[in-house]
């Protein structure tokens, strides 16, 4: 099959690999409907994190080509959608809403998902079946539902986004811009967007922002107080991971407030002292997607929210490369791969 291969820093390239095959009796085969680019991988193409010809990607939809003797409740046919940890969904952890963070969480940017194939471990725990095929115009939807839907979910969630709620977003990529979709669902009253971007500042408003601040660091959080009768929002989104959008969203909370974030930290270090006076709760980490997948399906098949259109580039898997040049450029917010 064709897969996307990270060899260095920068250097990316689609080769051939091994068809995957059932190694657990608990594992599933997938041929992907479509896969994408994280703008977390842009670290590793970045040079922040270390790579070294490493298979890429963990965002899928697909339909199941081949399951092993243990899988009981996802079928050959089905065509499913999972999360970027596999897990098993039985165990304490995942009965609490954290499967993320399973006791037998499996990463699937280990396996790589820019790819025709794909391996999924814990197959039962980890997919969600749609209710039937999706026609193709609900696939692009479906595969934001794998991560950077049930992120930005996840991050109102965890900032308790809601109706009365005033809720500012750090970030407008597609996790960002997705919190802002799902903190409007969730029935916040007025949602602020941080971004300077034009075209990232209308699809923000088209998913539901009422306020937009250019502003970054601290004149941000001055921007937001100002916003909000000096108080600060009552639940803020952290959508990038780095020490200057952490403590923006920090300081942006009032106290008794609440801050979801869900950008992967990157030498984030927070003072003791000034997160003890700012009298915010912190709640984030690697989004539970497994949790939301069900709602997150009926939702996209019932056509109530479009998430597919944070991907404003697609291009074919042989294309990768260019499409993550696009992202590392800024040009594109969030690439497909056709398969
Ligand atoms: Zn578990």
């Amino acid at each position: 099959m064709r897969a996307v291969v990270m060899y260095a820093p920068g250097d990316v390239r689609v080769e051939e690999r091994d068809d995957p095959t059932i190694i657990e009796p608990t594992d599933a085969i997938i041929r992907l409907a479509a896969s994408c680019i994280c703008g977390s991988d842009l670290w590793p193409y970045r040079g922040d994190d270390a790579v070294d010809h490493t298979p890429m990607g963990h965002e899928y939809v697909g339909v199941v080509t081949e399951i092993g003797d243990q899988v009981k409740d996802v079928k050959v046919g089905d065509f499913v959608v999972g999360s970027f940890f596999a897990s098993d969904n039985t165990c304490e952890i995942c009965q609490a809403g954290y499967q993320s963070r399973c006791i037998h969480a499996y990463p699937m940017g280990v396996i790589g998902t820019q790819s025709e194939y794909a391996r999924i471990p814990m197959a039962d725990g980890t997919l969600v079946a749609t209710p039937g095929m999706p026609d193709a115009e609900l696939i692009p939807s479906l595969l934001a539902a794998s991560d950077v839907l049930g992120t930005g979910w996840f991050a109102a969630v965890a900032a308790e986004a809601g109706p009365g709620k005033t809720v500012a977003v750090v970030g407008d990529g597609a996790v960002g811009l997705l919190g802002i979709l799902a903190a409007k669902h969730l029935g916040a009253e007025r949602i602020i967007a941080m971004s300077r971007h034009a075209d990232r500042q209308a699809l923000a408003r088209e998913f539901g922002a009422t306020d937009i601040v250019e502003e970054r660091g601290d004149e941000g959080v001055a921007k937001i107080k100002e916003l909000t009768g000096g108080y600060g929002a009552h639940s803020v989104i952290e959508a990038v991971g780095t020490q200057e959008s952490m403590m923006q969203a920090i300081r942006a909370t009032r106290a008794g407030g609440h801050v979801g974030y869900v950008g992967v930290s990157h030498d984030v270090a927070l003072d003791g002292l000034e997160l003890f006076f700012s009298g915010v709760h912190l709640h984030g980490g690697p989004a539970p997607v497994r949790r939301f997948l069900p709602e997150l399906i009926q939702l996209i098949w019932d056509r109530r929210i479009d998430p597919g259109k944070v991907f404003d580039l697609s291009l074919p898997l042989e294309e990768a490369a260019e499409g993550y040049r696009a992202m590392d450029e800024r040009r594109a917010t969030k690439v497909l791969l056709t398969v």
